[in-house]
């Protein structure tokens, strides 16, 4: 095995290949997707219209037509090489996950064709008692079917030697119960699409057929060399490094977030943009972030189901494309302590079918008092179901970032800027008595500005922040998968329209239309305000005033996870009809699982690093010192040799302290060793409170003393590549 110093040297041979000059990105963006321009070419107009409506209206295509599009599918895949097929699914473990089967069958000659129908195209049958239910399909009854979600395109994955088209699909039980992320989604969809199009009835906007919210993921990630990436086990097994030394240099200059982006992370780049816009992801920025060797790419929105889907795939290729570069990516939500951790933040905002953004101010005062009421529907909708959005950011990973002092704390709450604040305070406050055209006007409502965007004051430490048109959740971790944050905030603000629809149904009974919603939203911003904070979220004082405002500030993810469960969650959950008790009780169950599994693994990692890499380096190392002390005091009684005095005694020290580190990082590790036994015995939520508040600080008792092992053992001794080397060498 080659040494970290080998490594080291070996770093910067790596050769890039010389690029040619690139066709432009338009000449072949989505050629790996199977777009409805490419099917419209390849099925008959009768097939094409059904498949629109099947997208549009989810009236489902006859098997039929079915078998026509699989086999235009089937031709197409074919022609670009592909020779197997996967239903490429989302199950609740936050991965994607694909059984591949081969194009061919056996005509009763004997002889192999391709073929692909219609059935094979719409469901499929994954081997489902390996992915987990949370207790929905009893192993009996291991059953579970992936169908295809005609409203995200089929696409190719390529490796060197083979292509495989890939099919997005949903993942249910045999009785129709959600077994993964994105049928959620599309449920939560639905249930956003019928109380907007309720909301815009109401004001009178009738023409308007569909309404969906639409998702930008700005995706943060580390690159590491990957030699050094394989030296270290916990990187490998865990995502984060369990040990290691401070580095001298970290991100306190702040000189890497404006430097210029290093050519081999550059090519990364390019390499990775090409991969996905050949199946059609919209990447559109990409550049350094605050800590070392730390960067993001960013696409433009879209649906917000294509947008999950796409993000899980970028997520892929960012991974496969790293080891053509000798690189690895980091998606943990906290790779290294004491650096600036990744997160993603997800953009959202509803839009129309006629291509409106319903977060946009209008021009008239009546568009106006619709968009208010849209915004105001989403400020109670985050105060209300605060606990369920904190829990759909919960797992071990993001759990570094959220309630530890880093982005965003795990409080949440809504930033809307100056402009937007002040028009939320005098609605509050404003009488109302009656609204015609000249009070909305004069309340400011009507004069609101095209372009909200504060840039002279963004918040950057808001967890909910509205920029401008849309939201930006920051709480999601770099690893998550996005439709459990969309699912969630599309099912809240569509209960918080249904409620604010019901209000203002109500008062037009004693007042004219715009007065009634004037009140309405008085009433409500009155009601949900504890939510608004424009000041520094990762202060002190926030976390004593969020605590007056009654503001849940939960910071261990087993308990933020229990939000799935109480009664008020299941009840809005059930009422949109997105997931019913049974669904949500097997979310709580599986993540919670996970989070388990996770924290036992991470513990387990760092006990053998330490026993196997750590400790044998320190003995000899102690030896070392405990010789020479041994020949230093037989040279001392040499009375011709000079020695300062303190000499005989600084060299003590020097092993006192190196004895102490080691004593105190093997009692540590008996202790850890002994708690994980306790856990072991221990129902799954006490469990998982254990790991949190007993297993999770003495993994950092551990660590506290092999970080300071490392500040004093000799270089060449130390076998795991540090800090420095990681974020600094690549
Ligand atoms: P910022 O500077 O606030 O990060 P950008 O304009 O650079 O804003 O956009 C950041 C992300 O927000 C991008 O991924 C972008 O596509 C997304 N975004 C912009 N408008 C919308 C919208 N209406 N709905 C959802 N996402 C959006
Ligand atoms: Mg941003």
């Amino acid at each position: 095995m080659s040494s970290r110093s080998d490594v080291t040297q070996s770093i910067d041979t790596v050769k890039v290949k010389k690029v040619e000059t690139k066709p432009p990105v338009s000449s072949y963006f989505g050629i790996n997707t199977f777009s409805n321009e490419t099917m419209r070419d390849m099925v008959s107009e009768e097939t094409f219209e059904a498949f629109k409506r099947w997208q549009e209206c989810g009236e489902i295509i006859s098997m039929q037509q079915a078998d026509e599009i699989a086999h235009a599918m089937k031709d197409w895949a074919i022609s670009k090489g592909a020779t197997s097929y996967t239903h490429w699914f989302q199950p609740m473990t936050g991965l994607t996950a694909e059984k591949h089967d081969s194009f061919i069958t056996m005509t009763e000659s004997g002889k192999v064709m391709e073929k692909f129908t219609g059935s094979k195209l719409i469901q499929g049958e994954p081997d489902a008692s390996s992915f987990p239910s949370g207790g929905i399909r009893a192993t009996f009854e291991a059953r579970g079917y992936t169908a295809w979600d005609p409203s995200s395109p089929a696409f190719i994955t390529e490796v060197e030697l083979g292509k495989t088209l890939c099919i997005p699909t949903i993942f249910i039980s045999h009785n129709g119960d959600a077994l993964d992320k994105k049928l959620p989604l599309l449920r939560s969809e639905d249930a956003l699409c019928k109380s907007a199009l309720k909301l815009l009835k109401l004001f009178n906007q009738k023409d308007v057929n569909n309404v969906y919210s639409t998702c930008g993921a700005e995706q943060e990630y580390f690159l590491i060399d990957r030699a050094y990436y394989k030296m270290r086990s916990d990187l490998m097994l865990t995502g984060r490094t369990l040990v290691g030394a401070s580095s001298p240099k970290g991100q306190q200059l702040e000189d890497q977030y404006f430097g210029s982006i290093k050519e081999r992370v550059l090519n990364y780049m390019a390499d990775v943009a090409e991969e996905a816009y050949k199946v059609g992801i919209p990447v559109y920025t990409r550049h350094n972030e605050v800590a070392p060797h730390q960067f993001e790419f960013a696409p433009i929105f879209e649906k917000s189901n294509l947008a999950a889907d796409n993000n899980q795939l970028l997520m892929d290729v960012m991974k496969k494309v790293a080891q053509r570069h000798n690189l690895a990516c980091l998606l943990h939500e906290k790779p290294f302590a004491g650096v600036n951790g990744s997160g993603k933040h997800i953009n959202w905002s509803i839009a129309d079918d006629k291509g409106n953004n319903l977060l946009n101010p209008g021009e008239t005062p009546e568009e106006n008092l619709l968009f208010l009421t849209i915004l105001v529907s989403i400020i109670y909708a985050v105060h209300k179901h605060s606990d369920i959005l904190r829990a759909s950011a919960a797992s071990a990973g993001n759990e570094h970032r959220l309630g530890a002092n880093e982005a965003p704390p795990a409080i949440v709450s809504i930033f809307l800027g100056e402009q937007l604040s002040k028009i939320i305070n005098m609605l509050e406050n404003g009488k109302i008595e009656k609204a015609k055209k000249q009070d909305i006007i004069d309340l400011g409502v009507g004069l609101l500005p095209q372009f909200m965007r504060d840039t002279t004051d963004r918040n950057r430490t808001s967890p909910f922040a509205f920029t401008g048109q849309k939201f930006e959740f920051r709480a999601l971790g770099s690893n998550m998968n996005i439709s459990t944050s969309i699912t969630v905030i599309n099912t809240i603000v569509a209960d918080a329209m249904d409620m604010m629809i019901e209000r203002i149904e109500a008062k037009k009974e004693n007042y004219d239309f715009s007065t009634a919603v004037m009140k309405v939203l008085s009433e409500v911003v009155k009601e949900s305000k504890a939510i608004l904070y424009e000041g520094n979220n990762y202060s002190e004082e926030w976390v004593i005033e969020a605590q007056k405002r009654g503001l849940p500030n939960i910071p261990s993810s087993p308990q933020a996870l229990k939000a799935y469960i109480n009664t008020k969650t299941v009840e809005l959950f059930e009422r949109q009809k997105v997931l019913s008790k049974i669904e949500l009780n097997a979310r709580y169950t599986i993540w919670l699982d996970i989070y388990g599994k996770v924290i036992d693994i991470e513990a387990k990692t760092l006990m053998e690093i330490v026993k196997t890499q750590i400790l044998p380096a320190a003995y000899s190392y102690q030896n070392e010192i405990a010789s020479g002390l041994e020949i230093f005091r037989d040279l001392m009684d040499d009375t011709s040799i000079q020695v300062v005095n303190g000499a005989l005694d600084d060299r003590k020290e020097m092993f006192e302290s190196l004895t102490a580190d080691i004593y105190y990082v093997r009692r540590n590790l008996k202790e850890l060793d002994m708690l994980l036994k306790k856990a072991e015995i221990m129902g799954l939520e006490q469990r998982c409170d254990f790991l949190f508040s007993e297993v999770l600080p003495q993994m950092e008792h551990v660590r506290k003393h092999v970080d300071s092992l490392e500040s004093v053992m000799p270089d060449d001794l130390w076998v795991l590549p540090k800090y420095r080397e990681l974020l600094f060498n690549a």
